[in-house]
């Protein structure tokens, strides 16, 4: 990416890595990453209700879909799912038939074989209905057992794991702070930021959300959290976009090719980011930060 704007002169002082936390500080702030889930390839009220509401407040969000769901999804599911921004929304994997009994789940208690078969049948349905390659799975009430790392070290595609078994070779997410006290209820925001002080130095905190049983107020909850998070300096991001910006950040590059144009170079990174800057290129002048005399 080149910027042919102006760039303040000062800029060519700053050391390259500096420049790059400068120039992206948003993408170095912790994360904040919402897992929808319970999400189904049919048009439900309620779930158009919370992606309008997400899209409006570009936060960015992982919907857990369940993946038998898709057999029965009409055109105009389809075309709704397909039409949203990868960056934006993020298709996890959270399971086929999300099984979940007293003594038995999905992912807990069945066979290893089962357990394959399960993944391989939504990788199966998710690739070929919405042209689609989930990277992160999250088992159906996070309830799974010894196999299920077995099972998951089939698909190398998924690199992420909502609540998942720690040293499985995936990278974890892990359970820290309520974003909802009960299924479908928001936390009181204020018992939401005195549980969120214990984990305010986490890299990144998982909100588990069920949307489709929100009533109007559970939104309100939800905005006073999601304002109280970005106030504490968290960024929104989907579970992949997380993994891929840790991957790559210390891999970009930055370079001069003239005074007033700087070169981000990409060429090392693994994968495609949606990057945010700090400010855009236009902005740059006039900037108030270290000027040398
Ligand atoms: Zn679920």
């Amino acid at each position: 990416m080149v910027f042919s704007d102006s760039v303040a002169a000062f800029y060519r002082f700053i050391p390259a890595d500096s420049l790059i936390y400068v120039m992206l500080q948003p993408m170095f702030k912790p994360a904040a990453i919402i897992k929808a889930d319970d999400f189904v390839g049919t048009r439900h009220k309620k779930w158009d209700t919370f992606l309008a509401f997400v899209a409006k407040k570009k936060l960015r969000v992982g919907l857990g879909l369940i993946a038998n769901s898709l057999i029965y999804a009409d055109d105009d599911a389809i075309k709704q799912l397909k039409s949203l921004n990868t960056f934006q929304f993020e298709f996890f994997l959270h399971g086929w038939d999300h099984r979940v009994e007293d003594d038995i789940a999905e992912f807990q208690g069945t066979s290893l074989r089962e357990q394959i078969d399960h993944l391989q049948w939504s990788m199966d349905i998710i690739k070929n209905t919405l042209n689609y390659t989930p990277h992160t799975f999250g088992a159906p009430a996070n309830r799974y057992d010894s196999l299920t790392t077995l099972a998951l070290r089939q698909f190398p595609e998924i690199k992420i794991w909502f609540f998942g078994q720690p040293y499985s070779g995936l990278f974890i997410l892990p359970h820290t702070v309520d974003a909802e006290s009960a299924r479908g209820l928001v936390t009181d925001p204020d018992q939401f930021a005195f549980q969120y002080q214990h984990y305010k130095d986490e890299a990144a905190i998982v909100l588990e959300v069920h949307p489709q049983l929100w009533e109007e107020s559970q939104y309100e909850r939800f905005q006073d959290i999601m304002l109280y998070l970005l106030k504490e300096g968290r960024r929104f991001v989907t579970p992949f976009g997380y993994f891929a910006w840790k991957e790559d950040k210390n891999k970009i590059r930055l370079s001069w090719t003239n005074e007033t144009a700087v070169i981000i170079d990409c060429t090392d990174c693994q994968y495609a980011h949606d990057l945010v800057f700090l400010f855009k290129p236009e902005d740059m002048y006039p900037i108030e930060i270290g000027i040398p005399d």
